[in-house]
Formats: structure tokens, C-alpha cells, sequence
């Protein structure tokens, strides 16, 4: 079979040009990277630091409440959860992460999750499960540390997910602050 593939003919490289090049490339990477050690030397004396580095775990940065880390069930003031097991959350989840058994209870929340697990390795943190449920009962926390030995221990029940309402206050404000609609101008 005929090939339609076509020569390229490249003039041959000046050995020595090639060589001025290199040389000039590897002097402006020294320039730049000596330029940024001497400011950041001289802000580390002057004890202004020119760069941003936190000393985690010891030093942590304040997250901001559109911040999407760890999902946790809301606690009520009894200490129950919110949740009702309706399974919105279950449904909405793409990764399938999250595990719900229903119970029944003469409460006045008739219905609670018996089991309620979130497969955290398998989270991808995208807040479906929070933005379904009717009851604010699922929310995104500031939680990220949950790294863990084994597959098991990734595995999150209900009683590990239970979170008093006042931790992930800053995120339900947000969150209703996202629902609110601008109000609409009377007609003229
Ligand atoms: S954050 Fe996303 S992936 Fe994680 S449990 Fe909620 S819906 Fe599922
Ligand atoms: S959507 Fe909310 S109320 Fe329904 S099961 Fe999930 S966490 Fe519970």
C-alpha cells in the first residue's frame, strides 16, 4: 500500500547555538529562583513572610461556608436526628455511598433512619445529598480529616455522622442564603 506520509526536511541544529540556548534557559530559571529565595529570605528576617505556608496540623485556615467537606446528619435539640428517612438523599447520591434503613416511631417525627451509613471512600463531596434533602438534615460539613487504615474504617454510621446543629451553623445559613430569590418588582 502507497504511503502518503511526507518528508520533513528540518536544516540540522547549530550545535553551537543550541548550546548558547540551553545555557541562557538554565540562567533564567537560577535568576528566578534566586530572585524569589532572597525575597522570601529577607521576609522570613524581617518577619513579614512574603508566602503563604500553614503549618498544618498545628495551624489550620478558616474555611469559607461554601466550603463542601465531610456530609454529616443534623442533631434536633433532643439529640435525635433531623432525618426522616424519606431516602431523597439516597436517591440523589451519583456515587451510591449512602445506605438508609427505615424504622418507624411513635415520635413526632414518625419516621427515622434505623441505619443510616456513608461509604466515604466512595464521597466525591458534591453536596447532591444536602441540596435533596427537604429537612436540612444531611449538610455538608468543614469535616476533611477522615482518612483511615482500611475499607471498613471508612465505612461512616449514623452514630459517627450525627452533628449538633450548631457546628454546621455557618453552612446552613449559606445554603439557605442560596435558595432565597430576589423579590419580584411590583408591575407599573
Ligand atoms: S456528597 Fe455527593 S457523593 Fe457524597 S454522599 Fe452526598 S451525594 Fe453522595
Ligand atoms: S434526604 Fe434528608 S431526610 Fe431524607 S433520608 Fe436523606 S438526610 Fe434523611
Amino acid at each position: 500500500m502507497a504511503s502518503n506520509a511526507v518528508p520533513l526536511r528540518r536544516p540540522k541544529p547549530s550545535r553551537r547555538i543550541g548550546w548558547i540556548r540551553g545555557a541562557r534557559a538554565i540562567l533564567t530559571g537560577l535568576r528566578i529562583t534566586n530572585g524569589h529565595f532572597m525575597r522570601n529570605l529577607w521576609g522570613f528576617i524581617r518577619r513579614k513572610p512574603t508566602v503563604f505556608t500553614v503549618q498544618y496540623p498545628e495551624q489550620r485556615v478558616p474555611m469559607p461556608p461554601a466550603f463542601r467537606g465531610m456530609p454529616v446528619l443534623v442533631q434536633m435539640d433532643n439529640g435525635k436526628e433531623r432525618c426522616v428517612a424519606c431516602g431523597l438523599c439516597e436517591w440523589a447520591c451519583p456515587t451510591d455511598c449512602i445506605t438508609i434503613f427505615p424504622a418507624e416511631t411513635a415520635d413526632e417525627v414518625e419516621r427515622y433512619p434505623d441505619v443510616f451509613d456513608i461509604d466515604m471512600s466512595r464521597c466525591m463531596f458534591c453536596g447532591l445529598c444536602e441540596e435533596a434533602c427537604p429537612e436540612e438534615a444531611i449538610v455538608m460539613s468543614h469535616e476533611m480529616e477522615i482518612a483511615a487504615f482500611s475499607r471498613r474504617g471508612t465505612l461512616w454510621h449514623k452514630e459517627d455522622l450525627l452533628t449538633p446543629v450548631e457546628s454546621v451553623a455557618a453552612r446552613l445559613s449559606h445554603i439557605r442564603r442560596g435558595y432565597e430569590r430576589p423579590e419580584a418588582k411590583p408591575a407599573e
